[in-house]
């Protein structure tokens, strides 16, 4: 077979796993990035920086490989839109465009008779003082959110008058569910009715962010099909090709509903590196270049903890670890606040 060149939009460390993964299947990966010192640079054949929206350089890149996937889901729909005249894009940038706006892709999994939390839109400051149903709720911004950014909580109808924030934008509020639990699944789909699903993830915020993952989720069985259905079925419905990941919520009540869908390889779903036989990763990258799909094994259990901010510095230093830990340095030149620098996966009986 001749050589694949796949190009990744977006150089972060799903874009390092990405290209890690297709090197050790042969593919090349060429990143597209709007960060000089993206770490991906570091894990991929050839690099090119420039901005999402320079149509010129972003087509120098397209023509450069076979085909195009992403990292992230905040890339401009007219960018991929564009390449996707030039070279495939996958998953497709219509289904990007619908998950990206966090209102159509609630519509859109409620069409589905699959339970989200309540929701509504909000354009106006004033149109919230109506909305008491959905309080508690976090008000979020439709798109570009991520690791709770442009999320505000309401506690009480009396945090509307205080709130500053900017309504050029348009919002979602969504109504707070008592949580019990998170989990996510993550499914790989290579075509009609063919796919894997990997096992429910159990998933821990703090601040909003992901602090760790852990496989097997302590969840009821009920709730370990379910969930994993949902996620099929969802990923049948886009007629997703790739690496998908549906993050849900599981209530005092013990009922689960959607939080998000994220269409892209995942942060709960490191682990799989070392717990299974294959990545979601190398999945990806095998189902968006029409690789032969292999019959997924679990190897382990295991727990995967994200290192943010200066919590990377002591694994940094340290020498040796023991045969079931696994650390990952993304790389990243500086070390910030909240920022994602790394994570140990812990693999156990
Ligand atoms: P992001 O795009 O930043 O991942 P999410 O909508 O997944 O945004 O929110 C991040 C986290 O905030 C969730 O994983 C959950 O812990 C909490 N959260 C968000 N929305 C709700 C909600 N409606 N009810 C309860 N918790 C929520
Ligand atoms: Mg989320």
């Amino acid at each position: 077979m001749s050589q694949i060149y796949l190009g990744i939009i977006g150089g972060g460390q799903l874009g390092s796993m990405l290209s890690a993964a297709a090197k050790k299947i042969n593919i090349k990966t060429i990143v597209y990035c709007d960060d000089i010192n993206a770490p991906a640079q570091n894990f991929c054949d050839e690099f090119i920086f420039g901005k999402y929206d320079d149509k010129k350089k972003i087509l120098e890149f397209a023509n450069k490989v076979n085909l195009i996937t992403y990292e992230f889901e905040n890339i401009p729909y007219e960018t991929l839109n564009e390449i996707n005249k030039e070279k495939p894009v996958l998953p497709k940038p219509s289904i990007n465009k619908l998950i990206q706006h966090r209102l159509s892709e609630k519509d859109f999994i409620n069409k589905l008779n699959i339970r989200t939390t309540k929701y509504s839109s909000v354009k106006k400051k004033s149109e919230l003082e109506s909305l008491v149903d959905f309080i508690p709720g976090i008000l979020k911004t439709t798109t570009l959110g991520y690791d709770g950014k442009g999320q505000y909580p309401i506690k009480r109808i009396e945090d509307i008058q205080s709130l500053k924030i900017d309504f050029s934008k348009e919002y979602i509020l969504e109504k707070l569910v008592k949580l019990k639990k998170e989990i996510s699944v993550i499914v790989t789909r290579f075509g009609s009715n063919n796919y894997v699903v990997y096992e429910p993830i159990e998933n821990v915020h703090e601040d909003q962010i992901l602090k760790y993952s852990k496989i097997p989720a302590e969840i009821s069985k009920d709730i370990f099909n379910q969930s994993k259905d949902w996620a099929i079925n969802i990923s049948e419905e886009l007629k997703y090709i790739g690496t998908l990941c549906v993050e849900f919520f599981i209530d005092r009540n013990e009922n689960l509903y959607v939080n998000e869908i994220a269409p892209r390889v995942h942060n709960s779903g490191h682990l799989t590196i070392n717990a299974y036989n294959i990545s979601q990763f190398e999945n990806h990258i095998r189902a968006v270049c029409s690789l032969e799909k292999i019959p997924l094994k679990k190897l382990s259990n295991a727990k995967m903890i994200n290192l943010i901010g200066d919590q990377i510095e002591p694994y940094r230093k340290k020498i040796k670890f023991n045969d079931n830990e696994f650390f990952f340095d993304y790389l990243k030149k500086e070390v910030k606040n909240k920022r994602k620098m790394g994570h140990i996966t812990t693999l156990y009986k």
